[in-house]
């Protein structure tokens, strides 16, 4: 017999479908990075940066000084 009782949802990053884990801290995202990768985008969907890449590079906003 079949218990549905693991949900599962997409990610809303990278689509990767993931358990609905209660324990899981980046619900709805499946990692840390994805939640993190999200929350930028709409930070510089927010600041309207014309032309920047940063949504695709997250790791390097951390080393990104403006000299
Ligand atoms: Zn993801």
């Amino acid at each position: 017999m079949n218990k549905a009782s693991a949900i599962t949802v997409p990610c809303p990053h990278c689509k990767t479908e993931l358990v609905w884990d209660s324990g899981n801290p980046f619900r709805p995202f499946c990692s840390d990075s994805c939640k993190n990768h999200d929350l930028i985008a709409w930070a510089n969907e927010e600041h309207n940066i014309p032309g920047d890449s940063l949504h695709d590079d997250v790791l390097s906003r951390d080393l990104e000084q403006d000299f």
